[in-house]
């Protein structure tokens, strides 16, 4: 049977092919699929590569303000010898339910990972236990915040946020190992470890996973003095907001802007970087704002630059290894970051910076170089996608799609993904930002901040939609929910939205939230004086903890 099986598999015969072309038997239909995976040459290996909160202005191929510093040179050519997404969003931006829609290929609201406290079971990481159907030798390394025991043939992870320094991880067969340096370091040390080890008789399926930029930000001793002279150029809205937000972020009458999204100045009253970098009391609120957005970037950009640098290294290890073209590489990050854009730090925002994942992919057989596309595809569409390289059909049980034809062709099948769908699920937790669900198409983002935490009927923080143009307002400087010509565009997008939510089972009852976002969905005249009455409430009940507890320790 080997024999036979020979001359079909070098031409890359699929297995269906193969059983189908020479009418084999049921029996013989049935070989092993290790016999096909072993030797085929249509499974490339696969090498998923995620660094923590790693946003597309810190990387050099996407043109932003940031690339003039040339932050990621070893990320730029894997794009320019591959292809860039332009629209890769995440649908919960935050970093265990990003992972969870990552391996299972559904939404938060059906693989029940809504917030950082979400579990992923391991029968329920269906994007390991496909790939090892199809003959992968599958290896997770790094970071991890899944909570369960990776349902990889081998992990080696860190536990829960991990340690920039001397990290422990777990390791498969081993339990904890402690390990000397840099967490980017030591990831990166176990990869090329574990790639020297593996069966190379079989493709390998690798999540190659860095803890960095993850804050708080600790850069190797090596990268101290890196952009130390530079000044870090700023974007506009650090200092002038303009018509960005809503009453659901801001307050009425900005009644509260110190109490929502944690900032970089000292707007946000008890979580700001002012409070870590620039706690000179002397220091007026400019001074402080520029002092601590400055240390943010430097500390943020050193992170990057180590995950880069350890990046070339693996790349090394590919090309003397021979497998560099014959290995789909893929880099993102978990979710974007906000970088003081809008005077926010961390994620969770449904706006750009935060929401845009970015998503490189180099693999030079099918994917030609130097390209790009702005193509709508969200992290749902990763494992059916990782999948289809593997010659896997995409799961019933899956959500996302498979966007690999696009990555080969560049066009869009006719039914292409229209819109990205959006849900932040935890209220006000942390980093003070209120629960939302947003749509995004390529022209317009609509987002509607419902203001409850999962369980509760009722707002706590006023309701409130936003419309962007993005078009015209790439920067989201200017809500246009209520000009009067954008009327219809709105109720299009809210049907679509409503439609989205009901497809992705993001609308069932069982979520209280949602008689909440049911009530606030017309957005009348009377909806608008409750959310004034809401944001009141809110203001006062805030005003008087404040005073209750003195101030605030930085969180
Ligand atoms: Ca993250």
């Amino acid at each position: 049977m080997k024999e036979l099986t020979r001359p079909a598999l070098r031409k890359g015969w699929t297995r269906r092919q193969f059983t189908k072309i020479l009418g084999l038997s049921a029996a013989a239909a049935a070989l092993p699929k290790a016999v096909f995976a072993q030797t085929s040459p249509d499974k490339p290996n696969i090498l998923f590569i995620m660094a923590d909160d790693h946003c597309y202005q810190a990387i050099g191929a996407y043109g932003s303000r940031l690339a003039k510093l040339n932050p990621t040179p070893m990320i730029d050519r894997l794009a320019k010898e591959g292809i860039l997404l332009e629209n890769c969003f995440c649908t919960n931006s935050i970093c265990t339910p990003s992972r969870a829609c990552i391996m299972t290929g559904q939404h938060n609201a059906v693989n029940g990972v809504y917030d950082l406290g979400g579990k992923l079971l391991p029968e329920h990481q269906y994007l390991a236990i496909e790939m090892k159907k199809a003959g992968y030798q599958t290896a997770v390394i790094g970071k991890w915040h899944l909570k369960t025991d990776p349902n990889f043939d081998y992990y080696k992870v860190l536990p829960g946020q991990g340690s920039y320094m001397n990290p422990t991880f777990k390791e498969k067969g081993k339990g904890r190992v402690k390990m000397q340096g840099h967490s980017s370091d030591c990831i990166t040390d176990s990869v090329l470890a574990y790639l020297k080890n593996r069966d190379k008789t079989r493709p390998f399926f690798l999540k190659y996973h860095f803890k960095a930029p993850h804050d708080m930000f600790r850069n190797a001793p090596r990268y101290e003095s890196y952009l130390a002279d530079v000044e870090i150029p700023e974007p506009e809205s650090l200092w002038d907001n303009k018509n960005n937000g809503s009453i659901a972020t801001r307050g009425h009458k900005d009644e509260l802007l110190r109490y929502i999204g944690t900032s970089i100045g000292r707007r946000n009253l008890r979580r700001n970087y002012t409070k870590n970098w620039a706690k000179e009391p002397a220091l007026n609120d400019d001074e402080a704002k520029r002092q601590a957005y400055q240390t943010y970037l430097k500390k943020f950009l050193r992170c990057v630059k180590g995950v880069d640098d350890n990046l070339k290294r693996v790349i090394d290890y590919l090309k003397e290894e021979g497998i560099y073209d014959n290995t789909v590489i893929m880099y993102t990050g978990d979710q974007g970051f906000m970088l003081g854009e809008h005077d926010y730090q961390d994620k969770r925002w449904a706006y750009e910076e935060s929401m845009r994942m970015p998503f490189i992919v180099r693999y030079p057989r099918t994917i030609k170089a130097g390209t790009r596309t702005d193509a709508i595809v969200e992290n749902v569409d990763f494992a059916p996608t990782m999948l289809d390289f593997a010659g896997v059909a995409t799961p019933k049980y899956m959500q996302g799609r498979s966007f690999k034809s696009i990555l080969e062709t560049g066009r869009e099948p006719r039914d292409a993904k229209q819109a990205a769908y959006y849900h932040y699920w935890m209220h006000m937790a942390h980093h003070d930002n209120p629960a939302h669900i947003a749509i995004r198409t390529k022209h317009y983002k609509l987002i509607m901040f419902y203001g409850t935490s999962q369980n509760r009927s009722v707002p706590q923080t006023p309701p409130g939609w936003e419309l962007y143009d993005l078009k015209r307002d790439p920067y989201e400087m200017n809500n246009l929910y209520d000009e009067p010509k954008y009327k219809g565009i709105i109720a299009q997008l809210k049907q679509q939205l409503k439609e989205l939510r009901s497809k992705y089972k993001e609308d069932d009852p069982k979520f209280a939230f949602n008689k909440v976002i049911d009530e606030f969905w017309d957005y009348d005249k009377s909806d608008r004086l409750k959310a004034i009455e809401i944001s009141h409430v809110y203001r006062k009940s805030r005003d008087r903890s404040r005073q209750q507890q003195g101030s605030y320790a930085p969180g």
